[in-house]
């Protein structure tokens, strides 16, 4: 069986974000960039899901210009066989993404698609569930466990009254949630190994995909600063406060 994980390359979580002067966006220049956390809990599942010996090959793709590629070498280090640059300097949105994944996975043919439930700089939990839509395969979102057997991988999903157990066919699209697995630090020889493993460059704009964006940002603004506690002298005056500054009682 044949996995393909989609990795994107965000702003490290570490990084605290700063919004360009002219207001149209977030500025990168400089900045850390890492693998989107949910997607290393992907590789990492897929990955263990090689060494139990139910997948045989562990795909990564990634798409997005050609320092990808350095997200693309950890997940490798990490443990996937091979991996795919879908290239490309224009804006992509989760649309676009959607269908690049789709066209890699008919070229694939993967019994199994897994990404993160979200990436942390754009925040859309759209790209798996607009990717398993445009396939036409079931799809597990939120997975917090995974179990794959018999050509069908059961999934348990975080949802917010609790768990909720599903059953899909395969193939199939699985996005990951925080707590599926704890991801693996790529050792020193995996990431020498990595160095040698194929990745494979595939131009967007040779793929007969419309990417256009279908969104327009209008500005993007900083959150108001918070501004400074108080302390009250005591529960009287807090009361107080609560009832005629804040207004909440
Ligand atoms: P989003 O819908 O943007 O919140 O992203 C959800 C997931 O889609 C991410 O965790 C990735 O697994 C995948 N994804 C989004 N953008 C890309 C990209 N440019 N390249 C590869 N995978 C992506």
């Amino acid at each position: 069986m044949k996995i393909l994980v989609a990795v994107k390359r965000v702003v490290d979580f570490n990084v605290k974000v700063r919004v360009k002067a002219d207001q149209s966006g977030v500025d990168l220049a400089n900045v850390k960039m890492s693998m989107n956390p949910f997607d290393e809990i992907a590789i990492e599942e897929a990955v263990r899901l090689k060494e139990a010996g139910i997948a045989t090959e562990v795909v990564v793709i990634s798409a997005g210009p050609t320092q990808c590629q350095e997200t693309l070498r950890t997940a490798l280090a990490i443990g996937a066989d091979r991996a795919i640059l879908a290239e490309t300097d224009a804006e992509l949105q989760p649309l676009a993404v959607a269908k690049i994944l789709k066209a890699v996975c008919e070229k694939e043919q993967p019994q199994l698609l897994i990404m993160g439930k979200q990436a942390i700089d754009d925040d859309s939990n759209q790209t798996g569930q607009m990717a398993a839509a445009l396939l036409g395969w079931p799809q597990a979102t939120f997975a917090s466990k995974l179990t794959v057997a018999n050509g069908e991988a059961t999934v348990i999903r975080e949802v917010d009254g609790g768990l909720e157990t599903i059953a899909l066919t395969l193939p199939a699209v699985v996005t990951t949630d925080l707590r599926l697995n704890e991801p693996r630090y790529a050792t020193l020889p995996n990431i020498m190994k990595a160095k040698k493993k194929p990745l494979d460059v595939q131009p967007v704009a040779a793929m007969g995909i419309d990417v256009a964006p279908r969104l327009k940002t209008l500005k993007v603004t900083e959150p108001p600063k918070r501004s400074g506690g108080i302390k009250v002298a005591d529960v009287a005056a807090l009361v107080a406060k609560l009832k005629n500054e804040a207004k909440v009682i």
